[in-house]
């Protein structure tokens, strides 16, 4: 469901003066294609934006329409600052988001200077122009599901009732994601535009009128053992207490409100949209001391959902974060995702791998589904996932598919890519990008980086180190992003696009890029003392150093 004025790039013919500087435009379009708020630039979590502003945008589109492939355009925070003549095989545009000093890196430091017009949040994918609707978080929120059904329910959640709140751009990958994994799962999203947008894009199946109708139908759907999504307009810190008021105990409960943001993501209780929009320019410190207190009542609910069986998780959104600053002494009780499920995936740099078909054509990604299918045939999850994907998810914007690849794997399947183009197999080139949430990529203590066995949790080193190898291993793009809005000083990660136009040249970048930035992630876990990433640098062959016996 693309807007009106932001349509979805694609076709034969180029703008620009190469393939590698039209892919970058097309994606900068795909963003505001699939984003939250285009008109405002606003492409997910509550502020990520793509540009500073519409000035900024229009020259970022107009220096990539007409810079040559040996110059490189620098984006500090959203705006373009100028072209640096640099070589054929430079990165094309490298970027620096939201970077603040650190003791000057706090949410009301940054509402002051994005006021002021001097910075914006790129959020991770938002200002790297590579986000693709609420595709890219989905296979995640799929493998948090299997791995919780593995662990708790025999391998199934038919029968399962999940409780969740935020159908925003990522949250409103959950409803699917549920469903995929075989449960019966509720979403509750206080805006009615948004619940509206995830059932128009075949993402949810049902929005309930109320609480009583939504619980009946989870009711009748775990008795049957049916797939079923059902949303509900409402502010999850009403709902919550009142489903946990009635004794009922979901299996699964989690939240991906944009509860990092006490400005413009949570929304209070007690408050309409149009009275917290009206606030955040009126009273601010009201609004975040109302937001607290409501994320307050809501983990308290998540706690005794806890109390009583449940299993509950934050999905990195730092609700705990901020209960734990209202006064919730134990909400770090609740997990975050990333310990709980999926470390022995980031130990192997598996993690969420993405390409987009630049020509707009879906058949260019069945292809390359097909090559995945035949390539992976031993690793379970891809090809199950790949199954389901294909049968289940529709494409917002540009055609694209995620896949959760490791180290190697990625490499191999670019390159195989690249010879489709170059064959003539695809209607166009590809691009190839990833989450910030990916092993070498991002320092969260919050999220990624939580309780590291070695307890380097808070070190950004690494995310900066992996910018710098990508830039040394001539990606067509590399950028380095920290938080903004609620996650200013939580947060610092890396990113990586790559064309694959079908050249030589593409093959030297993506082979280089791909395999330095898994092996920097499986480096970087190995170097924390986990002994699946030591294992993987064994056997891979990387040359690791380890320094753990002096
Ligand atoms: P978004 O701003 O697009 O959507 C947030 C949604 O929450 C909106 O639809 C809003 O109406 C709803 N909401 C706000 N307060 C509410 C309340 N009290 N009750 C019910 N609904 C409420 O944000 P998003 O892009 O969907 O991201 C959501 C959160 O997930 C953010 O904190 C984001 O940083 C985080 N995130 C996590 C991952 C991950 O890998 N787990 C990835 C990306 C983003």
């Amino acid at each position: 469901m693309a807007h009106d004025r932001f349509p979805i790039p694609g076709g034969p013919v180029l703008r620009a003066r190469g393939w590698r500087q039209e892919a970058l435009l097309r994606l900068l379009e795909n963003v505001l294609s699939v984003g939250e708020d285009p008109d405002n630039l606003v492409i997910y979590a509550a502020l990520g934006k793509a540009a500073r502003n519409r000035a900024a945008h229009d020259q970022i589109v107009r220096t990539l329409m007409t810079m040559d492939e040996d110059q490189t355009l620098i984006i500090q925070s959203g705006k373009p600052i100028g072209l640096l003549k640099t070589h054929v095989q430079a990165p094309l545009v490298i970027m620096a988001n939201c970077n603040i000093v650190g003791q000057w890196a706090k949410p009301e430091i940054f509402y002051d200077l994005q006021a002021r017009g001097l910075i914006c949040w790129g959020g991770l994918t938002a200002g790297a122009w590579q986000y693709i609707g609420s595709q890219g978080v989905i296979q995640g929120t799929y493998e948090i599901f299997m791995r919780i059904a593995e662990k708790r329910f025999g391998g199934d959640l038919r029968g399962r009732f999940i409780l969740t709140a935020g159908l925003g751009g990522m949250g409103g990958s959950q409803p699917l994601a549920g469903r995929m994994a075989g449960a019966a799962i509720l979403c509750v999203d206080v805006d009615p535009a948004r619940a509206a947008k995830r059932q128009a894009i075949g993402y949810l199946d049902r929005i309930a009128p109320d609480l009583d109708s939504a619980l009946a139908d989870i009711d009748q759907a775990t008795a049957t053992g049916a797939a079923l999504s059902v949303g509900l307009v409402g502010n999850a810190a009403d709902v919550y207490p009142e489903i946990a008021r009635r004794g009922i105990v979901p299996d699964i409960v989690t939240d991906q409100t944009a509860a990092h943001d006490l400005i413009y993501g949570y929304v209070p209780q007690g408050f309409t949209l149009e009275a917290v929009r009206a606030l955040r320019q009126s009273d601010p410190a009201r609004l975040m001391a109302a937001s607290r207190a409501s994320i307050v009542v809501q983990v308290r609910a998540m706690l005794a959902f806890q109390a009583r069986g449940a299993e509950v998780f934050d999905n990195g959104n730092l609700i705990r974060t901020q209960a734990r600053d209202g006064g919730v002494a134990n909400a770090f009780d609740i997990p975050i995702f990333t310990e709980a499920y999926l470390r022995p995936l980031f130990c192997r740099a598996i993690g969420p791998f993405r390409w987009m078909a630049l020509s707009g054509d879906p058949d260019d990604i069945r292809k390359i589904d097909d090559l995945v299918l035949q390539r992976f045939a031993d690793n379970r999850i891809v090809t199950n996932w790949i199954r389901l994907a294909r049968a289940h998810v529709p494409f917002e914007g540009l055609p694209a598919r995620i896949a959760w690849l490791g180290h190697g794997a990625r490499t191999e399947l670019a390159l195989a890519v690249n010879d489709l183009v170059r064959r003539g197999n695809l209607a166009g080139p590809i691009a190839f990008s990833r989450d910030h949430l990916d092993a070498a990529a991002m320092a969260h203590p919050n999220i990624m980086t939580e309780r590291m066995r070695d307890g380097s949790d808070a070190i950004a080193d690494w995310p900066l180190l992996d910018a710098m190898a990508l830039c040394a291993s001539m990606a067509d793009l590399v950028v380095v992003h920290s938080g903004g809005g609620g996650y200013a000083g939580f947060m610092t990660s890396a990113g990586v696009t790559l064309v694959a136009d079908g050249s030589a040249a593409a093959d030297l970048r993506l082979s280089l890029s791909l395999t330095n930035d898994t092996s920097l992630g499986v480096m970087r876990y190995a170097d924390a003392g986990y002994p699946d990433a030591i294992d993987e640098a064994q056997t891979k062959g990387l040359a690791w150093f380890d320094l753990s016996a002096g």
